[in-house]
């Protein structure tokens, strides 16, 4: 057991178990134990008292699209993982796509890692991805240590990442199962796309209309059927449609291997208040009624939707054009999940205990990273010191991601990231990135 390096003490510490005033102990990088708040530290250890900040455990975003190599103007993972831990993530999983090469063969995760490694500031996994063409890249893939693989059903945005037809995805789906894989699904339903009305113009609510509730319903009955019947685990990405909720929960009380994703996005704006032509608000499925985002906030609370992860999807401010048939669909949040989550977390009665099950230890199971997500023994000592009760207004221009575009901009939020900690390092103060690129690149266990 290596020697305590260094204790962290705080009156709001968030466990698994709840909130409690604690001290936390770190040796060789890992949380070796947690004292009362009043420990003594021992000799040769440094402390930090955060007194009424509280402690929580680092975030693990496990949707985040870097973009890099290929599309670095877009992001980049010097980038991201600045501003990941400028928000108080500490860990971030990389989507396969929208970078050249995507992340579909071995060799392209290699290119992927040997670019990722120098740059990043935070912890970095990889999805792998699903096409109809690498079926036999997948097993490769999985033993290399992608923590599961991205399928899209309908069209991904970008055309070196097409989606499964329901033959192709079956198929991926039994190989996945074959050696105990995840399967991670953007579910709409192409058919009901196309039967829609096209998106075209500044008008929000045909943005909407173009991206219908029924296409992602149908599209989750139908990954919820194949996981029931080929038990391979599935995970639901950025659910929009709260009407998909019954189904779920239905599965998952069935026993069937499924789990799900919201968004910040989804849970803190609303269709009704996106101005004409705010393209910044542009995703796909899109942000819907305020009555949808309360029942969201319902399967939330009743743990039918598993994780809050942030969707990153950024771009040049050029292709947000003020056309929503055009425009680059993406929300870009890395840095600003936490408190535009706490901000509307808190007005519904949640506690920081909540925010980190959803933001940090339902992610680490998703990916399972044993390592992290908690405030734990023998977890890694990866932290987020947040003032929970102090405001800030987001200035776009202020954040590290690479490109100043945000639908959060000039909000006022609460919870301020004092500082973030990766392995016992404090990586971030009070927004600047400190420490350099001392993230590690994480394979499955
Ligand atoms: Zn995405």
């Amino acid at each position: 057991m290596p020697e305590v390096e260094l204790l962290l003490r705080s009156r709001r510490v968030v466990t698994p178990e709840g909130v409690r005033a604690a001290s936390v102990a770190v040796a060789g990088g890992r949380i070796a134990a947690l004292l009362p708040h009043s420990a003594q530290a021992p000799p040769g250890a440094a402390v930090a008292d955060f007194g009424d900040d509280a402690l929580l455990p680092g975030l693990v975003d496990t949707h985040v699209h870097v973009n890099d190599p290929g599309r670095t103007e877009w992001e980049g993972f010097h980038t991201a993982t600045r501003a990941a831990a400028a928000g108080g993530v500490t860990t971030l999983v990389d989507m396969p796509l929208n970078s050249l090469p995507p992340t579909t063969t071995v060799p392209n995760l290699h290119v992927k890692q040997a670019v990722a490694g120098p740059k990043a500031h935070v912890d970095v996994g990889f999805w792998g991805g699903a096409l109809p063409t690498n079926r036999a890249d997948l097993r490769p893939l999985h033993e290399a240590g992608v923590f599961g693989f991205k399928a899209f059903l309908s069209p991904s945005g970008v055309e070196e990442f097409p989606p499964l037809g329901p033959r192709e995805l079956e198929a991926a789906a039994r190989e996945i199962a074959g050696f105990g894989g995840l399967l991670i699904v953007h579910a709409e339903d192409p058919g009901r796309l196309d039967a829609a009305p096209a998106a075209e113009g500044p008008r929000y609510a045909g943005f909407l209309a173009s991206r219908p509730r029924t296409a992602e319903n149908e599209a989750i009955d139908a990954l919820i059927a194949l996981a029931r019947r080929l038990e391979v685990r599935i995970h639901i990405l950025h659910l929009s449609s709260a009407d998909a909720l019954p189904a779920i929960a239905a599965a998952k009380a069935d026993g069937v291997p499924v789990t799900a994703e919201t968004c910040p996005h989804f849970l803190t704006l609303t269709a009704e208040e996106v101005p004409d032509g705010a393209t910044e608000f542009k995703c796909c499925p899109p942000i819907r009624e305020a009555a949808n985002q309360d029942a969201l906030w319902a399967g939330l609370a009743a743990g039918t939707v598993d994780c809050v992860v942030s969707d990153h999807s950024p771009c040049t401010t050029d292709l947000k054009v003020p056309d929503f048939g055009r425009a680059w669909g993406g929300i870009s949040s890395l840095q600003l999940g936490l408190p535009v989550l706490w901000t509307e977390a808190r007005r519904r009665g949640h506690t920081l205990h909540d925010v980190a099950r959803w933001t940090a230890t339902a992610p680490a199971a998703l990916a399972s990273l044993g390592c992290k997500g908690a405030i734990a023994p023998g977890r890694d000592a990866d932290f987020a010191v947040l003032a929970p009760d102090e405001t800030f207004t987001v200035d776009a221009a202020a954040l590290h991601h690479r490109n100043p575009v945000t639908a959060y901009a000039g909000r006022t939020l609460h919870g301020v990231v004092r500082s973030s900690w990766l392995r016992g390092r404090k990586i971030a103060d009070r927004g600047t990135p400190l420490a350099g690129p001392v993230g590690r690149l994480l394979e499955r266990a």
